[in-house]
């Protein structure tokens, strides 16, 4: 076939890569035919499988492997930067994302001649520091727009954009775009961090063991006006600026363009599950058990829950990554704003509740729930 554009997706196997590896092979999809190259270190799981991509088991963070794989990748026009690595502290962060990014970039700018555009996601962290410094350096006034200036402390977010800025001078005509979502909704059982697969497993063991869904976060949390980015629509986002002329060389937030309160979606959640509601008791400063304390001898209660309702295997450390969850669900407003987007000419939203119920569904359709 002839294709018109040649993806390489960094991280297809993650909560927006997974997306990705849907959406670019569609024939309506903009800029296409797609070609799609995938990379991730694991072997292609089976609910990857399906999407019509050229997969690729490689570790970035190894820069001889890397350019072994990917510099033979001569065909490539467009590059979607969708994964990242945790360590312990910031500055390691900085260290291992920045490398990533670099051996990628090296092994494939000089050696594909027709390479136009690189999307780099990074995230809303961008505006309130990382996660270690959460509530000890004052973060923007939300809601948080483009040119805010950035925070006085280490973000690999801020090392990578240097790198990528740096790396696109070396080809003419090369361009870029930063993607910055919040909390992510979307299906992906190997991502980093997945709210709706930890809440969801969450809701299936309190389904098992007969108890009600308490919600393990804060009153502000519970109370304040949130917002999030489906990763449908932060996949449609990179696409759109891959191909339209407007959308160059800038950086956009990406997030569903409508708030909510958890206390909504919490009720919601109780429905999927078949599960007791529970309102949030108390102001919710008081020290409170976290998913962190209540799931963590839960991994015996998942595995049976695995085997008698026939799901996919899973790790429950894969599929709960509580320590996020906590943190997220203590969270009080924290919104941006898509004016920029908009101006540039991306009018895509999301209606998060739809957005919520059609991921659980899709978790379930591929059996990683029940
Ligand atoms: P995920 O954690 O969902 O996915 C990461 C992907 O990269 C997986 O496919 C993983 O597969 C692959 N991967 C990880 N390490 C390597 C490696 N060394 N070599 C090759 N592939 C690798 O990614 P996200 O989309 O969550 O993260 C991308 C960016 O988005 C990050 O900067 C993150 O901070 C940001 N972000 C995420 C949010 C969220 O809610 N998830 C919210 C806001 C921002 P495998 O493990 O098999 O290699």
């Amino acid at each position: 076939p002839h294709y018109r554009s040649v993806a390489l997706v960094i991280g297809v196997t993650g909560i927006v890569g997974n997306s990705l590896a849907e959406i670019l092979p569609l024939s309506d999809t903009p800029g296409g035919p797609w070609k799609v190259y995938g990379v991730a270190r694991r072997p292609r799981p089976s609910w990857n499988a399906d999407h019509p991509i050229h997969y690729i088991q490689c570790d970035v963070t190894d820069p001889d492997q890397t350019r072994d794989e990917l510099s033979k990748l001569t065909d490539v026009t467009h590059i979607f930067y969708v994964t990242w690595s945790d360590r312990p502290t910031e500055l390691e962060n900085c260290d291992v994302n920045g490398r990533m990014l670099r051996n990628v970039l090296e092994a494939v700018v000089p050696h594909a001649p027709n390479l136009q555009h690189i999307c780099l996601q990074t995230g809303r962290k961008h505006y309130v520091g990382p996660f270690e410094l959460f509530g000890k350096v004052p973060p923007h006034e939300p809601p948080y727009h483009e040119d805010l200036p950035r925070l006085d402390v280490p973000n690999f977010y801020y090392t990578q954009e240097d790198i990528l800025m740096e790396e696109v001078k070396k080809k003419e005509g090369l361009t870029w775009s930063v993607h910055r979502p919040g909390v992510i909704f979307g299906f992906s059982p190997y991502s980093l961090m997945n709210i709706i697969s930890g809440i969801s497993v969450y809701a299936a063991i309190c389904k098992h063991e007969g108890k009600p869904l308490k919600f393990p976060g804060t009153r502000a949390g519970w109370d304040s006006y949130w917002d999030v980015s489906d990763a449908d629509l932060i996949a449609e986002h990179q696409i759109w600026t891959a191909v339209d002329p407007y959308a160059k060389n800038e950086a956009f937030n990406c997030s569903n363009g409508d708030v909510f309160k958890w206390k909504h979606l919490w009720k919601v959640l109780a429905e999927q599950f078949v599960v007791e509601f529970e309102e949030f008791e108390g102001d919710g400063d008081a020290p409170r058990p976290g998913l962190v304390e209540l799931m963590k001898d839960k991994g015996e209660v998942w595995d049976q829950i695995v085997r008698e309702k026939g799901l996919v295997p899973t790790k429950l450390e894969d599929v709960g990554c509580w320590w996020f969850v906590d943190a997220m669900l203590s969270y009080g407003s924290n919104l941006d704003t898509m004016n920029k987007s908009k101006e540039h000419g991306f009018l895509g939203f999301r209606n998060t509740k739809t957005s919520f119920v059609s991921w659980i569904d899709r978790m379930r359709a591929y059996k990683i729930v029940p």
